[in-house]
């Protein structure tokens, strides 16, 4: 389904509280791939996932090893924030940002200009590493200074444990008080924008149906179709850099962009 653009941006100005759901995809234009778009991580090597799912990482030093060799040359250090992860800040500004939630590791919201305390890290966060063991919490750039130094799975130096980047990764609950607050702006807002999610990722993708049930408009912008297209209010299949701007510029702002299917 293609969507008028004119529609949801008027149902953005009316809104009071705009939750906002993002994925991989919002950060895609930044040079950071997403794991199951075309170009995504996963669809172009499967086994990649293994290092992202706890079992394997916390049973394998081979595959700690080349998480900490993935986690070495990201572009994710590099990468700035682009026009969608702007366009949200902007949301913002004019006072309807209800709560950011991101699946997103990478902190280019806050980097933006997102205030943090708004932002909802429900997978936590890339830039942070903590121990499997004692729980303590270190910057993730400690850690890659003593790889780039030789050591090929560093462990933590207080108790000896498993060092992880602060992410949530498959088999790992995520942190009660983060799916707490997520929920609570779901239930909360009255325009659901869930922007660059394949929302296959569960729990965070149960925030979709969950906001429509309390009575919210659903917008999903994505360059694909997703398991919830059928639920949402809009969809809008559109380059995300291109569109969100488009879609929360100030209600008498330029005209609205013409919507097309990718
Ligand atoms: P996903 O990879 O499952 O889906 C991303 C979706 O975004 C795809 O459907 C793709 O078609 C769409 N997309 C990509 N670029 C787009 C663009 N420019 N315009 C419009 N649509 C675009 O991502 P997910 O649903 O977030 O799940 C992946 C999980 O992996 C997340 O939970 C996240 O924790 C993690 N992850 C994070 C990052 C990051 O922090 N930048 C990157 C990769 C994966």
């Amino acid at each position: 389904m293609g969507s008028d653009l004119s529609a949801v941006r008027a149902w953005i100005d009316q809104a009071e509280r705009v939750t906002v759901l993002t994925g991989a995809g919002i950060s895609t234009d930044s040079g950071i791939p997403d794991f199951r778009g075309p170009q995504g991580v996963w669809t172009k090597n499967p086994a990649a996932e293994k290092t992202a799912t706890l079992q394997h990482y916390l049973s394998d030093p081979e595959v700690r090893k080349q998480a900490w060799q993935n986690r070495l040359h990201s572009p994710a250090w590099t990468a700035q924030p682009n026009a969608g992860h702007r366009a949200l800040v902007h949301l913002e500004q004019r006072g309807k940002l209800h709560a950011l939630v991101t699946q997103n590791i990478d902190e280019l919201h806050q980097i933006a200009g997102s205030d943090p305390a708004r932002v909802i890290e429900i997978h936590g966060t890339m830039r942070h590493v903590v121990c499997w063991s004692c729980g303590e919490r270190a910057p993730m750039e400690k850690a890659l200074e003593r790889v780039r130094a030789g050591e090929e799975d560093p462990a933590c130096r207080t108790c000896g444990g498993i060092l992880k980047s602060a992410t949530i990764s498959f088999g790992q609950n995520l942190n009660q008080a983060d799916l707490m607050r997520a929920e609570a702006a779901a239930t909360a807002c009255d325009v659901l924008l869930a922007v660059g999610s394949s929302l296959t990722v569960y729990p965070a993708a149960g925030l979709v149906p969950l906001a429509k049930q309390s009575g919210a408009r659903v917008v999903i912008v994505n360059a694909e179709p997703t398991p919830f297209d059928g639920l949402a209010d809009a969809v809008v299949n559109a380059p995300i850099a291109d569109v969100l701007p488009a879609l929360l510029a100030d209600g008498g702002g330029s005209p609205a962009a013409p919507v097309h299917d990718v």
